[in-house]
C-alpha cells in the first residue's frame, strides 16, 4: 500500500528543515507581536517537501469511500442524489464570495434565492412560511420545537411541556425535545411498524393538558407511510397540541403529498438529504423550518446571518432543474428502487414487516440465524465488494436492523449488482461463516475494535519530542 510506503501521518514524514512553500513577503511591513502573546518555542509543525505533501494527501483521499466511488445504500441519513451541476451553481463566485455583512443592496440576488427557495418549499409542503437559518436537521427540530413552545407560552398555556415521540423515531427527535427543555413520552408502534393509535389515545387522555406537540416522521424510520395521520392529527389537535413533521427524508413525498395538507403545523426539511448537498463527514447541512400561518411570529433566532447559504443555493438549483413536472418523479423512483431490493432479497434476509415501503426499508439480519453471521458481519463483508454498508442496528425496533435506501437516481444495473452481492454474502454465511465474520479482508484496515475505539480513543499524535 502506498500509505505504508509514505507513512500514515504527515508528522511521521517530517524532516527537519524541509520546505515545500515559502510565505509571500509581508506587505504591511514588520510588526512586532507583543512577547506575552508569542510562543516561547516554535510550534511543532511537520516539515515536508511539496511532493511528499501532495502524495500523502492524495493517497489518503484514495482510501475514502463516497457516492462518487460506489453505491451507497445507507438508510435514513443517506446521501441522496447530489447532481454535480448544483455544485457548480453553488460555487459561482457571485454567490460563493459574498460576505454576510455586505450592504443589502449588493446582495439582492442572494436574497432572491433565499426567498424563492422559501416560496418553493412552502409550495412543496403546503405550509405558510419557512426560515432557512437552522444548520442541520436536529437544529431544525430544536427551532421548530421552540416555535411550538413559544406558541403555547404566548397563549399563557405554560403547562404544555410534553412531546409525544413514536418509538421508531430518529434519535434526534427526543434529543431535540430535551434540549428545548421539554419532556418526552414515547408512543409504541404496532407490529406493522406504524403508530399505535389506541396507545396514543391513552396517552392523550392521561396527559392531554400537558401535551405540547407530537413529532412524527413520515414516511417513518421503517420507510412506511403513516396511514393514520388524519386520525392522529385530529386527536392531538383536539387535545390542544401541535403536530410536528420530521421531513428529513422528504424525497418520497415530493410533489405527491404535503405535510401542510395532512394537518401538520411545523416541520423541518434536511436540504442536505432531500435537496442535494453532499454531507459526508458531518456537514455542511441546512434544516429549514416551515410553519402554518400564524406561527411565523414565533421563529426564534437560532443562527447568525442567513444560515448555510451555499446549501440553500444547491437546493434551489435542484428544485429549478427538476421543475414542477419532474419533481413528482423523485418519489415513485425512490419507492420503486427500495421495493425492488426488498422483494429481491426477502427470501434470504429477514423482512419483519411485509408490504409496500417508501424510499427505504429494514431487514432484521439474515433469515438463517443458525450460521451466527450478524448484521455487523454482513455490513463488513459488503466493504470487501466495494459497497458502502447500509445503516445497521438502527432503528432499535429489531435486534439485527439492516436499513437499506437505494435512492431514486441509481440505475437498475447498479441495484442488480448490489442484490447479487447481498445474495452472495448470504451464501457465504452458510458455506464459510468464519470468513464473513472476520471481514473485511480487502480494505486498508481490517475490522476495527469499535468498543476499544469508543472507550480509549487516541485522537492526537504524540509529538516526537515527547517520545524522547
Ligand atoms: C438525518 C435525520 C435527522 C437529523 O438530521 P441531521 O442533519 O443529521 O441533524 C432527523 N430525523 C430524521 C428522520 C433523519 O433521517
Amino acid at each position: 500500500m502506498n500509505n505504508r510506503l509514505y507513512g500514515n501521518l504527515i508528522f511521521e514524514l517530517s524532516q527537519e528543515g524541509r520546505r515545500g512553500y515559502s510565505l509571500p513577503r509581508n506587505r504591511f511591513g514588520s510588526y512586532e507581536i507583543p512577547a506575552s502573546m508569542r510562543r516561547a518555542e516554535d510550534a511543532q509543525l511537520p516539515e515536508c517537501d511539496e511532493m511528499t505533501v501532495v502524495r500523502h494527501y492524495t493517497n489518503l483521499s484514495a482510501n475514502n469511500f463516497g457516492v462518487d466511488n460506489g453505491f451507497y445504500p445507507l438508510g435514513s441519513c443517506t446521501m441522496k442524489y447530489n447532481p454535480k451541476i448544483n455544485e457548480e451553481v453553488a460555487a459561482l463566485p457571485q454567490f460563493a464570495a459574498l460576505h454576510p455583512l455586505q450592504p443589502k443592496d449588493t446582495v439582492r440576488g442572494a436574497e432572491a434565492v433565499c426567498s424563492l427557495l422559501c416560496k418553493s418549499l412552502c409550495e412543496l409542503t403546503g405550509l405558510h412560511a419557512f426560515t432557512l437559518k437552522p444548520f442541520a436537521g436536529a437544529h431544525g427540530e430544536l427551532t421548530g420545537l421552540m416555535v411550538i413552545k413559544g406558541y403555547h407560552e404566548h397563549r399563557g398555556d405554560m403547562e404544555r411541556r410534553l412531546v409525544i415521540v413514536p418509538d421508531s423515531a430518529h434519535g434526534t427527535n427526543p434529543a431535540s425535545a430535551a434540549v428545548c427543555g421539554l419532556d418526552i413520552i414515547e408512543v409504541k408502534s404496532l407490529s406493522d411498524g406504524t403508530v399505535d393509535v389506541e396507545a396514543l389515545q391513552k396517552l392523550l387522555s392521561e396527559h392531554g393538558p400537558q401535551i405540547a406537540a407530537m413529532m412524527m416522521t413520515n414516511p417513518n424510520t421503517l420507510g412506511l407511510f403513516e396511514r393514520q395521520i388524519p386520525v392522529i392529527q385530529k386527536m392531538v389537535h383536539e387535545a390542544g397540541g401541535l403536530m410536528y413533521y420530521d421531513g428529513a427524508n422528504l424525497n418520497p413525498m415530493l410533489g405527491a403529498a404535503r405535510p401542510g395538507d395532512m394537518g401538520f403545523d411545523v416541520m423541518h426539511i434536511n436540504l442536505h438529504k432531500t435537496f442535494s448537498t453532499p454531507h459526508g463527514g458531518g456537514g455542511p447541512g441546512a434544516g429549514p423550518v416551515g410553519v402554518r400561518e400564524g406561527l411565523e411570529q414565533f421563529f426564534p433566532t437560532v443562527s447568525p446571518y442567513h444560515g448555510n447559504f451555499a446549501v440553500a443555493m444547491r437546493a434551489y438549483a435542484y428544485i429549478l432543474s427538476l421543475g414542477r413536472e419532474h419533481v413528482k418523479e423523485v418519489g415513485p423512483l425512490a419507492t420503486l428502487n427500495a421495493n425492488y431490493i426488498k422483494e429481491s432479497l426477502k427470501d434470504v434476509y429477514e423482512l419483519p414487516i411485509e408490504g409496500l415501503c417508501k424510499h427505504e426499508f429494514v431487514f432484521d439480519g439474515l433469515k438463517d440465524k443458525s450460521t451466527g453471521v450478524t448484521t455487523m458481519d454482513v455490513a463488513k463483508r459488503l466493504l470487501d465488494y466495494g459497497y458502502h454498508a447500509p445503516t445497521i442496528y438502527f432503528p432499535l425496533l429489531f435486534h439485527e436492523s439492516l436499513m437499506i435506501e437505494p435512492t431514486e437516481n441509481e440505475s437498475k444495473e447498479t441495484i442488480d449488482g448490489f442484490i447479487q452481492v447481498m445474495r452472495q454474502i448470504a451464501e457465504e454465511a452458510k458455506s464459510d461463516p468464519e470468513m464473513v465474520k472476520s471481514a473485511p479482508h480487502n480494505t486498508p484496515i481490517g475490522r476495527v475494535d469499535d468498543v476499544l475505539a469508543a472507550k480509549h480513543p487516541i485522537v492526537t499524535f504524540r509529538q516526537m519530542k515527547d517520545d524522547k
